[in-house]
């Protein structure tokens, strides 16, 4: 068996035209979707995501503000702008891109953003509202996974889904999810005994890890749907994921290639939630 690709790129571009079509419905309103993206610091990686980020929002018709701060800011500064932002009507996503310089808090800084605003979905508000189901922001690369599953109509009920990781960005908010989709749902993190026996019972693997070659194809039942999360370098320095894919993809039923899968779809539901937090706005007007 090959697997079939789950195309992120060619999901995101579609995804993007719901974006845009939804971002000129608002603007008949008078409301033009704001995202305000916080870089403190150089952090080359950093330098790429946010710009990503913003060229995104500017493809599809969203504002947004990039506020790049010396790494010397002070986090009472850092979180003095927050408020600011927090009261800003011409904004309603802000994003603050981690990692911050050590000698700032992250934790409080995320807490210092408005929930209304929290489009990363990393608030505690937002990771509450999840786990209760109740309406709230998702982080953006779980969100992203599950649209990934919805665009080639897997039946998640009933199905054992393998979570690979227990991060509060990914792992545990892609458990919730898969939960909330009735799937029996196992998380496996580094402490895991036998990775393998929970890997080869399941029907949907997600692996969130940041390691390379986690998921061998000898890992994974015939047929099974992976979606590979991790960002690594290979030896030639190539972007890579935490799944052998050359090898997988010759088990599984879908797989997502890295690049070209999970990364585009977080940058996709990014938008999804800039957009949602406007028009949230509206309709509390
Ligand atoms: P993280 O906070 O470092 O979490 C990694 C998780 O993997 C931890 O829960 C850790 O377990 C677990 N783990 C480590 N070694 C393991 C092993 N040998 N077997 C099983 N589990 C193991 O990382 P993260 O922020 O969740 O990110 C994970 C990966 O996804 C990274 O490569 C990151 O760059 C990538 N990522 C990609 C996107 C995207 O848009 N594509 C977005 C976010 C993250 P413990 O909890 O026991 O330590």
């Amino acid at each position: 068996m090959t697997a079939q690709l789950i195309d992120g790129t060619a999901l995101s571009k579609l995804l993007r035209t719901e974006v845009a079509e939804r971002a000129t419905a608002l603007r008949s309103h008078g409301i033009t979707p704001g995202l305000a993206v916080i870089q403190v610091g150089e952090n080359p990686a950093s330098h790429v995501y946010v710009r990503s980020k913003v060229k995104a929002c500017q493809d599809n018709g969203l504002h947004s503000v990039l506020e790049h701060y010396p790494v010397t800011l002070s986090e009472t500064d850092l979180l003095a702008r927050i408020t600011t932002l927090n009261n800003d009507p011409a904004i309603h996503g802000i994003l603050v891109q981690l990692p911050l310089p050590p000698h700032i808090d992250a934790q409080e800084v995320i807490q210092a953003i408005s929930p209304a605003k929290d489009v990363d979905g990393f608030h505690v508000a937002s990771a509450g509202a999840l786990m209760v189901g109740q309406p709230g922001f998702w982080p953006c690369t779980p969100y992203g996974c599950m649209k990934m599953l919805e665009s080639i109509g897997c039946e998640l009920k009933g199905k054992h889904a393998v979570v690979i990781g227990r991060s509060n960005i990914v792992g545990k908010p892609m458990a919730l999810l898969l939960l909330q989709k009735n799937a029996t749902v196992t998380i496996c993190h580094s402490a895991t005994r036998d990775l393998k026996a929970m890997t080869l019972q399941a029907d949907v693997i997600v692996a969130a890890v940041g390691k390379r070659n986690v998921l061998t194809a000898d890992m994974v039942k015939p047929g099974a749907v992976v979606i590979d999360v991790g960002m690594n370098r290979n030896d030639q320095g190539k972007l890579c994921g935490d799944v052998d894919f050359e090898g997988v993809r010759q088990v599984a039923g879908y797989i997502t290639p890295v690049p070209g899968g999970v990364g585009p779809m977080t940058i996709t539901m990014l938008l999804f939630n800039t957009l949602e937090a406007a028009e949230r706005s509206l309709m509390s007007v």
